[in-house]
């Protein structure tokens, strides 16, 4: 189903409609710190950001904000600010008045922390609980309206409410309706200055909540832009394939309006990522002109275990290095996109690339290739590239592929958040530490989360979690669980190691 976002205007820039999909980052500075935050905001900006958001996770942090925005301004920088909310809607309303878009987590703004406790409510309940909502809401439409800010409504897998959570689970349609249910109040209150996004670290979730997302908004007759990306998609290869993958997937269909990629990195890095990605899908025009249909999931009683093959003078060979002389599906890799003979893909897909630079063609390739496999349908992957990239690099760039859809996991899995303002830790170091000493636990899936207020939530799926707490302090998590609380970082991955032994050794 393609979708046609209606124009909404964020201070100087626009998006949606036919407009080039924007590229956006957030800072990983305190907030507090105004001159260090400038000097990351101008870095952003510099590198092609066109908007920049800062996390304003009290009020002292979003009267700061102005700070922030006057020195900017003094340095000639008009890029719109958003500020990021979670748990205070105070926050929320002084920093509406003083940037150009607010953006706000429907699972904790009117809502405290979810206690995983089942919350049934009949029907009138449910509507007090709406009503409770809108009233929590109606001073933050109040000031936007009076200061022409907008608001983005952005969901997040594992941060949804108790209420939501018992009614449709920790699901992609449970992420949708969190959603709508604050569309709808805001539209209510005539309010239409919006934008939505759903989020996760798993690239089909992701997928799946924004699919569903925009069949309800269609059946609400919204219209509102589209923001897309992966959380706490880690760093370095792996950070860019699984973002690729997701954004791309959905840029492909014709969702999206403005895209964020979350790298734990410095944040001007993740630019030129969503830059490439956007290049992937839809060349230099920035915006996909005839979006593919989507792929329907591929369901089979047999286990999907797609193989990797290499190619060498037109010659496949399989994972034992035997030749194979089955259905292949050779296609020039900028014909993808187009390629409505792909939905019946079955056997082995051959994209051929013609890249030198091997940062572009793991970008590119899971831009493209994404789809394929989240839907579950070729039976194995050939890249082929006449660039200088060649050899086994792209056997394992094929790996990486079907790990970030998860079509077939073959290593550790990592997530990690890309950082903010709450972070009092080097995460990227401790992500560095930890791939090391567990990169043989495979099939295993580690997070590496900058702090306790969302990170629990967000790592949703995780099997163990290294979270950042007070100042040099870590929690160590067992799921959802935090087994071992403020333990000092010099000792935390020793720690997080004896834990991960000691249940393997129960098992
Ligand atoms: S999980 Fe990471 S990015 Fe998210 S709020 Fe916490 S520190 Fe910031």
């Amino acid at each position: 189903m393609s979708f046609k976002s209606q124009i909404i205007h964020i201070g100087s820039l626009s998006m949606g409609g036919e407009l080039p999909v924007r590229v956006q980052s957030m800072t990983n500075t305190d907030t507090l710190d105004t001159d260090a935050s400038v000097r990351q905001c101008i870095r952003i900006i510099e590198a092609g950001g066109e908007l920049v958001r800062l996390t304003a996770q009290g009020v002292r942090e979003a009267e700061n904000l102005a700070n922030i925005k006057k020195e900017l301004r003094k340095a000639g920088f008009v890029t719109p600010l958003c500020a990021d909310i979670h748990f205070n809607p105070a926050a929320a309303e002084v920093a509406a008045r003083l940037v150009e878009k607010v953006r706000i987590n429907p699972g904790n703004y009117a809502d405290k922390r979810a206690s995983f406790i089942r919350q049934e409510l009949i029907e009138s309940e449910y509507r007090g609980e709406i009503e409770r909502i809108r009233e929590r809401l109606l001073p933050l439409i109040k000031i936007c309206t009076a200061n022409g800010t907008a608001v983005r409504i952005g969901v997040n897998h594992g941060s949804l409410s108790d209420r939501i959570m018992t009614r449709y689970g920790n699901t992609p349609e449970g992420m949708a309706v969190s959603a709508i249910e604050f569309l709808k109040i805001f539209r209510g209150e005539g309010f239409n200055n919006l934008v939505v996004s759903m989020k996760s670290s798993d690239t089909r979730i992701m997928v799946e909540s924004n699919r569903i997302l925009v069949r309800m908004l269609t059946e609400e007759g919204m219209h509102y832009p589209i923001h897309l990306g992966i959380t706490e998609a880690g760093e370095g290869e792996d950070g860019r394939i699984i973002s690729a993958a997701g954004i791309g997937t959905l840029l492909a269909e014709g969702i999206g309006d403005t895209i964020r990629v979350s790298l734990t990195e410095a944040p001007e890095k993740e630019i030129p990522v969503a830059r490439e990605i956007i290049r992937s899908i839809a060349g230099t025009s920035g915006r996909m002109k005839e979006p593919c249909p989507p792929l329907q999931y591929r369901r089979t009683k047999d286990r999907y275990i797609p193989q990797i093959f290499s190619e060498h003078d037109g010659i496949f060979r399989d994972e034992q290095g035997e030749i194979y002389r089955d259905e292949v599906l050779t296609v020039n890799a900028r014909e993808l996109t187009g390629c409505n003979e792909s939905q019946k893909i079955g056997g082995v897909l051959n994209p051929v690339f013609n890249e030198d630079d091997f940062g572009k063609l793991c970008i590119h390739a899971a831009s493209l290739l994404g789809r394929f496999f989240i839907a579950r349908l070729p039976a194995g992957l050939c890249i082929t590239n006449k660039g200088k990239v060649q050899g086994e690099v792209l056997r394992n760039l094929a790996f990486s592929i079907l790990q970030a859809t998860e079509a077939r996991i073959t290593r550790t899995r990592y997530i990690s958040c890309p950082t903010c303002g709450r972070t009092k830790f080097n995460l990227e170091e401790a992500v560095r530490r930890l791939k090391a000493a567990t990169a043989h636990l495979t099939g295993m899936k580690i997070a590496v989360m900058g702090c306790v207020v969302n990170g629990p939530g967000e790592m949703a799926g995780a099997d163990y979690g290294y979270v950042g707490a007070a100042e040099g302090k870590v929690h160590i998590y067992r799921g959802t669980e935090a087994v071992m609380k403020n333990v000092p970082e010099a000792e935390a991955l020793d720690r997080l190691l004896e834990l991960i032994k000691s249940d393997q050794a129960k098992r």
